[in-house]
């Protein structure tokens, strides 16, 4: 397999491309981009300004605040971000979007990249989600000054899961949110540290009680800290108890 051929394809459009690879220039996203297991193009949204001042924001229409990105820069940047990479799906940062989620993160690891248009000042022209094919991501309900931050988040997600990128523990199920559960906790030497110990079970060498103990952790975590996630996880596994118990049932009669 040519690594060309296979390598994931990052495509970021923002007014500071000098802000990328940053972060993801270093350490395991660093060497996997020597490697060629991904591939980065930055693409200067000001180089699809029409006028010679390269304008590629003007005020928002009914007053207001701020500036508003162009349309017609926006769809020239998208553009040509889709005649790079005709297949990865173009995503833009706002905290208006769909929240971002370790499924759609998987998803798009397992693609051929993504293209990612990073906002700035109020934001863009609602024309441009019109006008072409775009998915709204939002990161957190936290306002950022720009998508850069965003897009360097989910480049980052993404690349950890690539083959190759990180060792056998990477495509672990068992990581936060793998299986709607917030991850058990984890333990190092020394065995005793200021009159704190490692939970005795984890030096059992019992590992199905180990397992069970880490899932139990999970599941407590989850309940308190994240509501939302345990609503979801309890609700998925109690139905498919309840279809198991239907099952059970029918094969009975
Ligand atoms: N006026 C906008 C905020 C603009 S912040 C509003 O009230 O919703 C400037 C840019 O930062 C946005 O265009 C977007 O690209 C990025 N941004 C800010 N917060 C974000 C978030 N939570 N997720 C993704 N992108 C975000």
């Amino acid at each position: 397999m040519s690594s060309n051929e296979m390598s994931f394809a990052a495509t970021i459009l923002t007014l500071y491309p000098e802000m990328f690879p940053g972060p993801l220039g270093v350490s395991l996203a660093g060497r996997a981009l020597e490697e060629g297991k991904w591939s980065l193009d930055c693409v200067q949204l000001r180089d699809f300004a029409a006028d010679k001042h390269r304008t590629v924001d003007d005020t928002p229409a009914g007053g207001g605040a701020g500036m508003v990105l162009k349309v017609d820069v926006l769809a020239g940047a998208i553009d040509h971000a889709r005649s790079l990479s005709p297949k990865a799906p173009v995503l833009a940062m706002t905290p208006r979007g769909t929240p971002i989620s370790q499924a759609r993160i998987r998803e798009l690891a397992a693609g051929p990249g993504v293209s990612i248009l990073c906002g700035r000042f109020e934001g863009f022209d609602e024309r441009i989600f019109e006008a072409r094919e775009v998915e709204e991501v939002s990161v957190g309900d936290i306002v950022l000054s720009g998508g850069e931050p965003a897009a360097l988040m989910i480049l980052d997600a993404c690349i950890r899961l690539l083959p190759g990128v990180m060792g056998a523990a990477s495509s672990g199920t068992e990581e936060s949110f793998e299986e709607g559960l917030l991850e058990y906790p984890h333990y190092t030497r020394p065995q005793e540290w200021d009159g704190r110990t490692i939970p005795e079970v984890l030096r059992s060498g019992d590992h199905a009680k180990i397992a069970a103990w880490r899932k139990a952790m999970s599941e407590d975590h989850t309940r308190l800290r994240r509501p939302d996630l345990w609503e979801r996880y309890s609700g998925v596994r109690d139905q498919s108890a309840s279809g198991a118990r239907r099952m059970d049932k029918d094969q009975g009669q």
